[in-house]
């Protein structure tokens, strides 16, 4: 049997929302429940997003919560954390695009913001305007793709999505979910700034540090077709995916800063303490047969089962969480 291994990926962009802390929460309950290993990884190549400071706050996050990783790329660090950046300063990003583009898989753009602007199109209600792009560069000669990079013209590199056919993925909760190709586009995989985007980076560092288990927020279920060609292009096993449903506040409207409570820190300044949120959090999203409320981390590590995660959408209640605070 392949040993359990499962990941926290934090984008360091600020406070730690208590929807993230519950991903870390139920990514190491996994983990620790099949004695398998806990890793945290840093992702921050989108250089726009990144916020001083926030690293630390991961950091003491974890460390005040007990989900302790169990790995990292410097022992002499006492393992720290894998840090994207640093992947990627060895070039390891590229280098997998690269593979991607020798099977005919992805391939260079060199279009500007100009082309880019004119492709733009409205969707959805609200009107936002994406970018759907139309392949122009897949048809680019290898000659004129060489006299490209020789002049130094700035580039992106975009995976090859095929315009027919479906693709599917499984997630645990919710089953087989398939899309039409057609609705993929052909996205980003390493930027201009040499970066891989976010998309990119994710899939290939799941499958290089053996993930098998990848637990996110439901917002991510229409990004993981894309994560699916992916793996399909490189000849990958995916890992299993538990999608969470979304945590909201009392008007069902998705937790935000203005509730007050939205962060890890929020509740800490309020006098929370670490062992309540956590037991507050493992309770958000998952009941376990008893009906029980209060659990240490130990014994959650012993009773957590994610085929029993809710679909439906979790209520923050700040009055039970003061009532758990109490009990501790
Ligand atoms: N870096 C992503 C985020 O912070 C990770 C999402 C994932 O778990 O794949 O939202
Ligand atoms: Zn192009």
């Amino acid at each position: 049997m392949t040993k359990v291994r499962t990941r926290f990926a934090p984008s360091p962009t600020g406070r730690m929302h208590v929807g993230n802390l519950r991903t870390a929460l139920y990514e190491f309950l996994i983990a620790k429940h099949a004695g398998g290993d806990f890793i945290l990884r840093i992702e921050d190549t989108d250089r726009e997003r990144l916020v001083e400071g926030a690293v630390d706050i991961i950091y003491r996050t974890m460390a005040e919560t007990g989900l302790v990783h169990d790995e990292g790329p410097d022992k002499d660090k006492g393992f720290g954390p894998y840090v994207q950046s640093e992947r990627q300063a060895s070039g390891l990003y590229l280098e997998y695009a690269k593979k991607l583009i020798e099977s005919g898989d992805a391939y260079y753009c060199f279009c500007d913001k100009e082309r880019l602007e004119s492709l733009k199109t409205s969707v959805g209600e609200d009107g936002k305007e994406i970018t759907v792009y139309d392949k122009h560069c897949l048809h680019l000669s290898k000659e004129e793709i060489q006299a490209n990079l020789d002049a130094g013209k700035p580039y992106v590199i975009r995976i090859n999505m095929p315009t027919e056919g479906t693709t599917t993925f499984v997630d645990e909760l919710y089953g087989e979910i398939t899309v039409e190709n057609k609705e993929l586009d052909d996205m980003i995989l390493i930027k201009s700034d040499g970066y891989p985007t976010y998309n990119f980076a994710n899939v290939v560092d799941d499958h290089l540090q053996q993930i098998t288990h990848v637990v996110r927020g439901n917002e991510y279920i229409s990004s993981s077709p894309k994560y699916q060609r992916l793996y399909e292009a490189f000849g990958w096993e995916p890992p299993k995916y538990v999608h969470l449903p979304l945590i909201t506040d009392e008007n069902h409207k998705k937790l935000s800063k203005r509730s007050g409570h939205a962060s890890y820190e929020d509740l800490i300044e309020q006098g929370f303490l670490p062992e309540a949120v956590v037991n507050y959090l493992a309770l958000l999203g998952w009941s376990p047969e008893d009906n029980r409320e209060i659990f240490s981390l130990d014994e959650l590590i012993k009773e957590f089962d994610y085929h029993k995660v809710n679909k439906s959408p979790s209520v923050f209640d700040i009055q039970k969480l003061k009532w758990m605070n109490g009990e501790y």
